[in-house]
């Protein structure tokens, strides 16, 4: 799977290997982490990017709606659980002050990010860098500094890391929406549904923009494969 690489979330599970119930997975397989992401207006947390792709500041997650916590929004996001564990936010949390204090590699995050309802896109490996606490309207949250590991590359088979020459940006949200609407969910080139990929027309590379929606296509493996054969 490669970075701009759309997926159901059947596709997404598979993937991973597992039936992907949370947006927080921390060490979910071998050495690295999962992220699940939203920038829809209606999304949870307050996830954004920045510095054009590069930077992702992810929001911690709340404690569940239960009957003694019904409106999570409300309370502190936790440390620990009722059960007195480590919740995921306070394991990506410790991961990122190990790395601070030079004591540990930055945790490298895959993310995924929901474009639709079972529509989503996989961002590519991210380093967790930085973490801290922030207040907010009368509560308490985490944010996660994470940045594009542009050299990183995890094979998802085995979860092993390999380099990689791919410097393509993420594609911001409304952009990702832009051109699935435009191309209708399907390869401009044979109008295929199957295996779906996010293409820079013009490579970040070479020059070509993440930013503008007339640098970016919808293209099916075969002709994501085709066209690089042809650039390179
Ligand atoms: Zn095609």
């Amino acid at each position: 799977m490669n970075p701009g690489d759309v997926v159901s979330y059947l596709e997404m599970c598979t993937a991973e290997g597992v039936n992907l119930q949370r947006g927080m997975n921390f060490r979910l397989r071998g050495d690295y982490s999962v992220i699940l992401m939203s920038l829809r207006p209606n999304a949870p947390y307050a996830d954004r990017v920045e510095s054009e792709g590069r930077v992702l500041i992810y929001e911690g997650h709340d404690v569940p709606r239960t009957k003694d916590t019904p409106v999570p929004k409300n309370l502190d996001q936790p440390m620990r659980t009722p059960g007195g564990t480590l919740t995921q936010n306070d394991l990506f949390y410790q991961a990122a002050a190990e790395h601070r204090r030079g004591s540990r590699e930055p945790a490298l995050v895959k993310v995924y990010e929901k474009l639709h309802r079972g529509i989503w896109v996989y961002n590519g490996v991210f380093k967790l860098l930085e973490a801290w606490l922030e207040q907010g309207n009368a509560r308490q949250v985490f944010k996660f500094h994470l940045e594009l590991a542009e050299d990183v590359h995890l094979d998802h088979a085995t979860g092993q890391t390999a380099t990689t020459l791919d410097h393509d940006r993420l594609i911001p949200s409304d952009v990702k929406l832009a051109v699935w609407k435009r191309d209708k969910g399907r390869c401009t080139k044979c109008g295929s549904t199957d295996n779906l990929h996010f293409d820079h027309i013009i490579p970040y590379s070479k020059g070509g923009s993440s930013l503008v929606a007339e640098n970016i296509q919808l293209l099916c493996a075969r002709h994501n494969i085709a066209k690089r054969d042809n650039i390179e």
